[in-house]
């Protein structure tokens, strides 16, 4: 019910009864909707999360709602804070956001560089064709950033447990930009991890993995179809129908080469994710089912 509420263009909101103990069918809701449709209210003077129940409720314990919808949906509660705080805006036009475009931005404990927003792929689910916002960061770029730009950007790179080449684009079209910030994110002492759609050595015309190696830790590829028809149906390659096999051919070569790669499939209705397992684990490399609408 909650998702037709949301195919209908409807917020779900969530008071204090969500931290109650025997309350895991609200909490399974929680869970299973995207969190840029979710809010969290009080319901005060009533519904008292745990800790206050049958004592007055007070505007001021949201926060420990907004606590448990972190903790549902392994965010961090400035995640939560910054996306439901969007929506609000959205909704009753209230509230001050940041609109300013992030070259880096924090989700969850890591740190995402958007460098930039052109990709090989037109995915009939990608977001950023309706909205270009990313748990609540804004990354429509007007112009792409150069290696000086994201270390500004970067800033300080405090207790990230790792920084991620991602974005809203194919960050390996910016090859040599990524391998030069790799290199100076491993000098800080850094892991990095690539996300990409994996055909990077159709735009380069050559095998770039290799040139990958030493700086990467981890590469995450999106996979997200058993054939190369069903691929081109929903990831529309610019390659044509030899993106999908360029996609295996990558994760294959990722897998002799960096030491942890992940094969990502988002579950589409109508998406065999088994069979995708089946070819992660044909190429050696783990398997990765993502929610197709919770992007970040
Ligand atoms: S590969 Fe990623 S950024 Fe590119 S169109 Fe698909 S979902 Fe969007």
């Amino acid at each position: 019910m909650a998702r037709e509420c949301i195919d209908l263009g409807f917020y779900i909101s969530f008071p204090g009864t969500i931290t109650y103990p025997k309350n895991d069918a609200v909490r399974d809701v929680v869970r299973s909707i995207p969190v840029d449709h979710l809010l969290v209210e009080t319901d005060c003077p009533y519904l008292s999360p745990q800790g206050f129940r049958g004592k007055r409720n007070e505007p001021a314990r949201v926060r420990l709602t907004a606590e448990k919808v972190a903790e549902v949906k392994g965010l961090t509660i400035e995640d939560v804070a910054r996306v439901t705080t969007l929506n609000a805006h959205r909704l009753f036009g209230i509230g001050e956001i940041d609109q300013a475009t992030k070259i880096a931005y924090a989700i969850r404990h890591s740190l995402y560089l958007n460098i930039t927003n052109r990709c090989t792929n037109a995915c009939t689910f990608c977001a950023k064709f309706k909205d270009f916002t990313v748990k609540g960061h804004q990354l429509h770029l007007e112009h792409e950033p150069d290696f000086d730009a994201v270390v500004r950007a970067i800033g300080d790179l405090g207790d990230y447990e790792e920084v991620v080449f991602c974005g809203y684009g194919e960050p390996l079209i910016r090859l040599d930009l990524v391998k030069r910030l790799a290199e100076w994110l491993h000098s800080q002492g850094v892991k990095v991890r690539i996300n990409t759609d994996g055909q990077a050595n159709l735009v380069h015309g050559r095998n770039i993995v290799p040139e990958l190696a030493g700086l990467v830790d981890s590469i995450s590829v999106s996979l997200n179809a058993p054939d190369a028809e069903t691929y081109q149906q929903i990831c529309r390659s610019s390659f044509g129908p030899n993106g999908y096999q360029a996609v295996k051919e990558f994760i294959a070569e990722a897998a002799r080469l960096i030491p942890c790669v992940t094969a990502t499939a988002v579950t589409l209705p109508g998406i065999d994710i088994d069979r995708c397992r089946k070819i992660a684990e044909e190429l050696g490399v783990n398997f990765r089912a993502r929610e197709y609408n919770e992007v970040g």
